[in-house]
């Protein structure tokens, strides 16, 4: 189990500086720092190198950059490393249907996620590492498993440690205006999550256009 450990800003600003529309995509990778002034995306907002500093870049960007960043930008949201991430699209392509939507179902599967979704940390990153750190039970069995996917009718509980823990209470107050996403149910009183069903492609919001990753992989 590995995981990427350098700078994560210069990841963001990555993807920021090559969004097509040229809005500003933040990736929320560094939970409250993400919504302060501190955030890089607005105090430089453009690709990280010497090359682009202080203006973006007018490169033209070709068909298979744009799949590329795309690509990257949809990993690097979900923090998964490259091999992990292409195993998923692998796993997605075997099962009929819509491939794109499939793929990030599974990614919106991920026990990280859904920890981060329904407002229990600040980050994804965060998320993993309360999950690695035994604070989660489904089921009642207690799962150390970032990637873990969790299914309809699971049940996420906290255990009687974590309950108690101040960082839940901050993470839930850090939180508080960011909407729960409709396929998850939060009982607030025991703290536990239900996944009612697979997430709809309406009920994800992770900005990218999963057919342009796609094409990338059917090349
Ligand atoms: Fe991105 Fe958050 Fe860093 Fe801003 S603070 S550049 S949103 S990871």
């Amino acid at each position: 189990m590995s995981r990427y450990t350098g700078p994560v800003c210069r990841l963001c600003r990555r993807e920021t500086a090559t969004s097509k529309t040229g809005e500003k995509i933040k990736l929320f990778l560094k939970g409250d720092r993400c919504l302060s002034k501190k955030c890089a995306v607005e105090r430089r907002g453009t690709a990280p190198g010497q090359k682009t500093q202080g203006k973006p870049s007018r490169q033209k960007v070709s068909e298979y950059g744009r799949q590329l960043r795309e690509k990257q930008k949809m990993r690097r949201y979900y923090g998964v490393l490259e091999t992990q991430f292409e195993n998923y699209f692998r796993r997605a392509a075997r099962v009929p249907g819509q491939t794109g939507k499939t793929f990030l179902q599974l990614l919106e599967r991920r026990l990280d996620n859904v920890v981060y979704r329904m407002n229990m940390a600040m980050s994804r990153a965060q998320a993993r590492q309360l999950v690695t750190h035994r604070h989660f039970r489904v089921n009642g069995r207690i799962v150390n498993i970032p990637s873990f996917l969790v299914k309809p009718g699971d049940v996420i509980t906290l255990g009687d440690r974590a309950k108690k823990s101040d960082v839940f209470q901050a993470n839930a107050e850090y939180a508080k205006n960011r909407p729960h996403p409709e396929w998850l149910e939060l009982d607030e009183t025991e703290l536990a999550i239900k996944v009612g069903s697979l997430p709809s492609r309406e009920q994800i919001d992770t900005p990218v256009d999963e057919q342009l990753i796609v094409e990338y992989y059917s090349r």
